[in-house]
């Protein structure tokens, strides 16, 4: 055999999500039923007059080579949601159409990292991101737990403050935020993103903010791009995708946005050599998205609600799987140590598999989760009453009520 090509650890790289994937797969071709709270993935379909703009665009013509930036007309349609919607105010060319918002965050870092550099990455976070920092070579990442304090009201914005600032080394170039955030839930207040646009600017600071969830909010909170804080829009890299809020996973469509220092690297370097650009049609059927009724969006909210006030009554009544009350996004990250007990956290979740219920270990989201399961809301509610009737019978008989 010949000898492999690479032997960088982003090529080794083992995903949880994948393992628990395989597992389920096994035991429900061995007949099993599975309560899927391990996905991420929202079941509902694309709003029927996005597939419309696709299809009316591929039959128009719209096939060809694109823009690696994105067309013209999304990216105008992007600036004026950008302003509308998140207080940012920018030009067609500081936004650049990227297949989707993991691609979005690969351009943001690989602008960002060079040899030496460190990110600082607010913690638990998305499982791709030690990933998409692995493949800018020379560079790491630094974690710093962040989320769980916010969100459980363990923290000040003054103490968040002295966190980061604690945190930081000379090597440190940027921090990358996620609010809403998976897999907690937490959506980060204004004051909270003033507190790190402070220390950001202090040390002269990039933020990338991941708001792939940005529509996907509870009980009236509001999101707050941080870009639009004073003094931010010039070092941050905003990262947005159609996946979450328009149930778009398989589309491949989200962008990026960020100040005019990069324009020359983000479209012409980093999207042309890695993709060059989005098919065209895609981009009409996006901006459809954008521009068109918001009505879908609003109904997919509700639903991830409901089903999040299911889980907690489901869920009420015993102690031994703690859930901190998730804010956005849709994922739960209740701390499981006392159903845990000794046992390592792979044991619980093969146990809950067992069971039926398919969760992702915490691990999956930074080595020191251990105590945490991601429980996620984006499966139907009826699973989702089921498992946490499961989980119930499940604790009752490995912990005392
Ligand atoms: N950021 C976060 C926090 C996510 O959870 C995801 C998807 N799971 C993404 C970015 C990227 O999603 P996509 O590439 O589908 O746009």
């Amino acid at each position: 055999m010949p000898r492999l090509i690479a032997d960088r650890p982003v090529l080794t790289m083992t995903s949880e999500l994948g393992k628990v994937m395989a597992a389920a797969k096994a035991r429900e071709a061995a007949g099993e039923r599975i309560l899927h709270l391990e996905r991420g993935e929202p079941d509902f379909d694309t709003p029927p007059h996005v597939v419309e703009a696709l299809a009316a665009a591929a039959r128009a013509g719209e096939t060809h080579y694109p823009d690696p930036r994105g067309t013209l007309p999304l990216r105008l349609a992007l600036v004026e949601k950008l302003a509308r919607d998140n207080g940012i105010a920018c030009e067609p060319d500081d936004v650049v159409v990227t297949l989707g918002g993991t691609h979005a965050l690969f351009c943001a870092f690989q602008a960002l990292l060079g040899t030496g550099d460190e990110l600082l990455v607010l913690s638990p976070h998305w499982m791709a991101i030690p990933k998409l920092v692995a493949y800018c070579v020379g560079s790491s990442y630094r974690t710093m737990g962040a989320y769980l304090e916010i969100l459980e009201g363990r923290w000040t914005p003054a103490d968040f403050a002295a966190q980061l600032r604690a945190a930081l080394r000379p090597a440190t170039r940027g921090i990358y935020l996620n609010s809403p955030n998976n897999p907690t839930g937490a959506v980060l207040s204004r004051e909270f993103l003033v507190a790190l646009a402070e220390v950001a600017i202090e040390r002269d600071l990039w933020v990338v903010s991941d708001e792939a969830y940005e529509h996907i909010l509870f009980d009236g909170a509001r999101h707050v791009s941080i870009a639009s804080l004073p003094g931010m829009a010039a070092r941050t890299i905003g990262t947005y995708t159609y996946s979450k809020s328009y149930a778009m996973t398989g589309w491949r469509v989200g962008y990026v946005v960020s100040p005019p220092e990069l324009r020359a690297v983000m479209g012409p370097i980093l999207s042309f050599y890695t993709t060059h650009g989005v098919f065209p049609s895609v981009q009409s059927a996006a901006r459809a998205a954008t521009t068109g009724p918001q009505d879908l969006v609003e109904l997919m909210r509700r639903s991830y609600q409901e089903r999040r006030d299911l889980l907690l009554q489901g869920l009420a009544g015993q102690t031994a799987v703690r859930v901190p009350v998730p804010q956005g996004a849709f994922y739960a990250f209740p701390d499981v140590s006392a159903a845990r007990g000794g046992r390592d956290i792979w044991t619980l979740v093969e146990d809950w598999l067992a069971m039926g219920v398919a969760v992702l270990p915490g691990t999956a989201f930074g080595p020191e989760y251990g105590d945490r399961v991601r429980l996620s809301l984006a499966t139907r509610r009826e699973d989702i009453v089921e498992a946490a009737r499961r989980i119930q019978d499940r604790v009752a008989t490995v912990a005392p009520r």
